[in-house]
């Protein structure tokens, strides 16, 4: 007997590990609500109730969605690595609350080293520590100390644990789709930060640049810049691909909305209105297109592509150039649409349905009307982005109830400058894209409002990790980001004097060298 296709046969562990068993003893009211526990518990912060079921599983009687296109051992993986990352933040408050309730016994300053040791993975601030005989223990200082603490523990350790040899085989991909460079530019909203490596799938080395930009609204004058750096590689070094290998140079901008609140939690950038976002998106790239064929002769030009992103469910809708390249807002395929009419097909049946949905989208007639279908490249890397995309859906899915209980904010600190690349996650950092404080005033007071909810309010400082990356190539680089970052940090305590008063402000600095696997060096080891 073939007990292969029997039903339940294929659900994946994830999905069954949280449930009870079902019995004769369980009550009918269990029964019918069939309850699916998510893996990640809702933030106390922002948690509404009312949100919708995911529209993706939304038909579903209580079964987990399987879509036969689903990288299951890579979901499990990048599963296992979001949860310690974000359990590791979230359990410095509850080692915190122990150490202090030792802080009047004898031996003190031992004993609360070794717990820090064995449950954060390093050791805190001793002189924090020394000085709790005579006053109260700072938690204050030693809160934000810690959350700085762990994040460059964590960093460190993701430097030597990051695949990179996907990156290979990504170029190739890429290559293989007629780029020789893939550049994306996101919003910096921290429910993006997951972009690259969670929403699309792709490796990090395979992405030139995936710098983000407040509602995805990219500077042009910079990345014509990168572009002639990108071109100019190819003639002198012949990297990735020779100049004359017919190649193209791919440009994405990402904006995103919320499908679940789309008033209030969308882009913060342009008000929540998607239509804005998008379009923002969308002349930012033809202008992008219209700087490089206005300077450049003998046809030199880019390929435009603009992805809009739910961040409730992750699930991208990919707007598809026609032949000249042009996009519409009005002519793209969404991939929850794609999720719901291929989740019970099989794994060829559903790629043959994503592929003609490309296809039909190119066919749209009235507002979105193109000049036919995208070149054959375009049409497989859009058809591998949004099999990539199945992926998270069913991510978001399985491991948050259908959909993102923290719909809103719910970030462990604010990044101030570059982000970190060790951390590619939804919600970890807010950030603020700093050269000067009066520049990027709007964006941190932002900021501090959200951590005056999330932290502040609870009596905890806000994180703040001022970061710059520097060019170890250009003499006295580091030095000086070292002083921006001393700069920025005067600004920053200058700004909020009420909260830099109480201890309210825990800023740490730190630079990192722009190579790819440098590590982070504390600003007060250069300029001590
Ligand atoms: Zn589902
Ligand atoms: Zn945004």
């Amino acid at each position: 007997m073939n007990t292969r296709n029997r039903p339940g046969q294929r659900i994946s562990p994830l999905h069954t590990a949280t449930r009870q068993p079902y019995g004769l003893g369980t009550p009918a009211g269990v029964l019918q609500a069939r309850a699916r526990q998510s893996v990640f518990s809702s933030h106390e912060f922002s948690l509404n109730s009312d949100v919708p079921p995911n529209p993706a599983c939304s038909t579903d009687s209580g079964r987990p969605c399987h879509h036969p296109l689903t990288n299951e051992s890579e979901n499990r993986r990048l599963l296992a690595h979001e949860v310690k990352i974000k359990n590791s933040f979230d359990a410095i408050v509850q080692v915190l609350k122990r150490i202090a309730s030792l802080q009047h016994e004898p031996d003190f300053e031992q004993r609360a080293q070794a717990i820090a040791r064995e449950q954060l993975g390093f050791e805190l601030p001793a002189d924090i520590l020394a000085d709790a005989w005579v006053a109260d223990l700072d938690m204050r200082a030693l809160y934000g100390e810690s959350v700085m603490r762990m994040l460059r523990l964590l960093a460190e350790q993701a430097r030597h644990t990051n695949p990179q040899q996907d990156t290979d085989e990504a170029m190739a991909f890429f290559l293989d789709s007629g780029y020789h460079a893939v550049d994306i530019s996101p919003c910096s909203d921290g429910r993006l930060k997951g972009l690259v490596r969670y929403i699309l799938r792709l490796p990090d080395g395979a992405v030139r640049s995936r710098k983000a930009y407040a509602g995805a609204m990219f500077d042009v004058d910079a990345n014509v810049k990168r572009w002639v750096e990108t071109e100019l590689m190819r003639f002198r070094e012949g990297r990735p691909v020779t100049a004359d290998a017919g190649t193209r140079y791919l440009k994405v901008a990402v904006y995103h909305w919320s499908s679940s609140n789309p008033t209030h939690e969308g882009c913060a950038a342009h008000g929540s209105n998607v239509t804005a976002a998008a379009e923002a998106g969308l002349k930012r790239l033809n202008e992008f297109r219209q700087a490089i064929e206005n300077s450049f002769c003998c046809g030199a030009s880019v390929d435009n592509l603009l992805i809009g992103v739910d961040t409730d469910t992750d699930a991208i809708k990919v707007h598809i150039p026609d032949a000249d390249g042009a996009m519409s807002l009005y002519r793209f395929v969404d991939n929850i649409e794609l999720y719901r009419a291929t989740v019970n097909d099989d794994a060829s049946s559903a790629r043959l349905k994503l592929h003609r949905a490309i296809l039909e989208a190119s066919a749209i007639t009235g507002w979105g009307a193109g000049n036919g279908e995208p070149h054959e490249g375009m049409r497989r890397l859009i058809a591998s982005l949004l099999i990539n995309n199945l992926s998270q859906i069913e991510y978001v899915c399985s491991n948050w109830g259908g959909r993102y209980a923290d719909i809103g904010h719910a970030e462990r600190f604010i990044n101030v400058g570059e982000g970190f690349e060790e951390f590619q996650m939804r919600n970890l950092a807010y950030l603020a894209h700093l050269h000067t404080v009066e520049e990027g005033a709007p964006d941190m007071d932002v900021g501090i409002k959200i951590f005056t909810k999330l932290n502040v309010k609870h009596g905890l400082p806000i994180p703040i990790a001022i970061h710059y990356r520097y060019d170890s190539r250009v003499p006295g680089c580091r030095e000086r980001s070292a002083e921006r970052c001393q700069r920025i940090r005067a600004a920053i305590e200058g700004r909020y004097p009420d909260l830099a008063a109480k201890g309210l402000l825990a800023c740490s600095m730190t630079v990192q060298d722009k190579r790819p696997g440098s590590p982070i060096e504390l600003v007060e080891a250069i300029t001590a």
